[in-house]
């Protein structure tokens, strides 16, 4: 039997009827823009990302390009980034005629690693944009410190990450804005796209509102130059249907997270990053020669380490192998859905060439892009299923 990497239709099947009732309610009131679905899918979001406001947008994308518009990000500014993220993150930036400055990411979490931060700052250093890769939260402390004392914005990427948990505190709360997105693989994900900007700054709520709609206000009077950000009411009712599941999903996929665990632990198949014979840091910091001097390790895979204090939400469940092209092949052979993300750094796209960065100059990040292979983690696998996936191996 083969496994998706995703199977959205398992979860659509428990939910059907609800759906159907939400959207003939939209279809039947004809009211398809910022209606009362938006306004209420936004106080609801609000609410459970622990934000005072929510603004619901077209998708991730633009819920950062549109936070990025709300700083009056443009030429001549940098933003500082991860290069080891989904291309929106940068895009964004240069969309706006910034420029994204990256900086290394921590080989055990994925994220931008704070203490390269501060080297990367310049006059021009508009704000920072850490992304909560695959479900777990970014290193938030020493960022938002550097940020205050240097007097700059944080904008969250909480496209992945929504439900996350740092020291308490939700993804999206933490920084001046948070990113969600509602594309239909995330984990609170809509019929189509979608997206939501979150702050507990009124100002910039506001702001976020008459950008979202092409900077009027009143209607017919534009003071800034926005766009048509909008989320429709369908997907805003689609997506209040679904919210009042997504901690059961989250904590599934946690159970999963743990039979995997347990499943790759009990094969000897796999080791935890803090159990890893060169451990990861001086294996990414080395090169890939460092892992395969590691003996024991080489048929072995790291599994994604749940750091302390944080709320992981697997989106994704990434592990590193040494060996992960033969690996994918392998797996997709045996029906086992896999997929890398990602598998080129942004500093290396060739769109982004002109900007000077070379192989070599994030290792971490390459390093990962190197290594890294997600599996089947979604909330409605069964533990046979996990064991047929681990039995792959
Ligand atoms: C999905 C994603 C986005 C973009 O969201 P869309 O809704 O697809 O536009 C941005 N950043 C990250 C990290 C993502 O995973």
């Amino acid at each position: 039997m083969n496994i998706p990497l995703l199977d959205l239709k398992a979860q659509y099947a428990t939910i059907h009827e609800e759906i159907a009732t939400a959207v003939a309610r939209v279809l039947e009131s004809q009211q398809f823009i910022l209606g009362p679905e938006v306004v209420a899918l936004e106080r609801e979001l609000a609410a459970y990302c622990g934000c005072a406001h929510a603004v619901g947008v077209s998708s991730g994308t633009d819920a950062l390009l549109l936070a990025l518009m709300a700083l009056e990000v443009g030429p001549g500014d940098e933003v500082i980034t991860t290069p080891y993220s989904f291309f929106a993150t940068a895009g964004a930036i240069v969309r706006l005629g910034a420029r994204p400055v990256f900086v290394d990411i921590e080989p055990g979490s994925f994220t931008m690693n704070p203490a390269l931060v501060e080297r990367a700052l310049t006059p021009r250093t508009k704000a920072l944009l850490p992304v909560h890769l695959f479900g777990q939260m970014a290193e938030m402390q020493p960022l938002m410190e550097l940020a205050r004392a240097h007097n700059l914005p944080v904008i969250e990427d909480a496209a992945q990450a929504i439900g996350a948990e740092y020291r308490g505190q939700r993804a999206g709360s933490i920084g001046h804005m948070g990113c969600f997105s509602f594309f239909p693989s995330k984990n609170l994900g809509g019929v189509g796209d979608g997206g939501l900007v979150t702050t507990n700054d009124p100002a910039l709520a506001e702001r976020l509102r008459v950008l979202r709609n092409h900077g009027a206000r009143p209607k017919y009077y534009h003071h800034m130059v926005g766009g048509n950000f909008r989320l429709d009411e369908l997907q805003a009712a689609v997506l209040r249907v679904k919210l009042p599941y997504l901690d059961g999903w989250t904590a599934a996929r946690q159970r999963n997270a743990a039979s995997y665990r347990r499943l790759f632990g009990a094969a000897s198949l796999a080791c935890e990053v803090a159990a890893f014979p060169c451990g990861a840091a001086s294996c990414c910091a080395n090169g890939d020669g460092a892992w395969a001097t590691a003996r024991s390790a080489q048929h072995q895979i790291l599994l994604p380490p749940e750091l302390p204090e944080r709320r992981h939400c697997y989106n994704q469940f990434v592990v590193r192998s040494q060996q992960r092209d033969d690996l994918m092949a392998r797996l997709k052979e045996r029906g086992i859905g896999c997929e890398v993300y990602y598998p080129l750094p942004l500093h290396l796209q060739p769109c982004f060439a002109d900007m000077g960065y070379q192989p070599g100059d994030f290792p971490v990040a390459e390093c990962a892009a190197r290594q890294s292979l997600a599996l089947p983690i979604y909330p409605e696998l069964t533990e046979a299923q996990l064991a047929q996936v681990v039995a792959a191996f």
